[in-house]
């Protein structure tokens, strides 16, 4: 909110949930349509966003990155192929030991950059462009205290991860689903009949899922069943799983 002051945006606001609004007035002679420009704050929690140290690369000649030397951490060309489109171009990666959060903090970037060129450059004519930055896109919630009324805009857009020219006009059906299983922990030269183990239960559940519904498995509107995060004793387990699907009834 306060870079969006300092360029000039005056009704900059936060508000009680974290959403921040503003817009770039229009320069039009006639009235046109406002325009929104999307982005979420929050990164992924799978990883550390903690203390990051981004590298710059700068001419980046193709090939596999380096991330991390003492850990031998390298982004792959054959894991991420689209890597050969930006050779020439300057990189901006993590050190391999903390999340870069590019997923969003690069769309908050890019819209305010060009906001800043557009005051630059009052020739470019635009209609009124509404600014909103949403907090828990992450976690599914992004969108729960988003005010769409006062937005304003006619059309929005969200610039997210993706590639540079890729527009989507649709999304999954996303939820979650956690497992806690509970068991007995017995002294184990004594547990016949009675020790009971969370770890191998939650083994079997996760059985149960089919195999082949994976996200390393799965691609374009096929769903999937994501096993995130598990963590257990014999006493206690618990799974966590993410659920896509385009379709609601599959
Ligand atoms: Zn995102």
């Amino acid at each position: 909110m306060r870079e969006l002051k300092e360029l000039g945006l005056e009704d900059a606001e936060v508000d009680e949930k974290g959403y921040v609004l503003a817009t770039l007035p229009g320069n039009t002679a006639d009235p046109a349509p406002a325009i929104g420009f999307i982005a979420h704050m929050d990164t992924s929690p799978d990883c550390s966003a903690e203390k990051v140290r981004p590298h710059i690369i700068r001419n980046y000649p193709g090939g596999d990155i380096l991330l991390n030397k003492e850990r031998h951490i390298v982004l792959a060309v054959k894991d991420f192929p689209e890597l050969e489109k930006y050779r020439g171009q300057d990189l901006i990666t993590t050190d391999g030991t903390t999340l870069l959060g590019a997923d969003d903090k690069a769309g908050i970037a890019e819209i305010i950059t060009a906001v800043s060129y557009l005051l630059k450059h009052p020739e470019i004519k635009h209609g009124p462009i509404r600014i909103g930055f949403t907090p828990d896109e992450e976690i599914g919630r992004g969108t729960n205290h988003f005010d769409v009324a006062k937005f304003g805009a006619h059309f929005a857009y969200t610039i997210d991860g993706g590639e540079l020219g890729e527009l989507e006009t649709e999304n999954f059906n996303a939820a979650s689903a956690t497992f806690t299983v509970h068991g007995k922990s017995v002294h184990p030269g004594s547990a016949k009949n009675k020790m009971i183990n969370s770890l191998l239960i939650a083994r079997e559940i996760i059985s149960y899922f089919p195999e082949n519904e994976t996200p390393a498995a799965t691609e374009g509107y096929e769903g999937f069943y994501h096993l995130h995060q598990m963590n257990g004793s014999v006493e206690k387990t618990v799974l966590r799983y993410l659920i896509r699907d385009h379709d609601k009834n599959l």
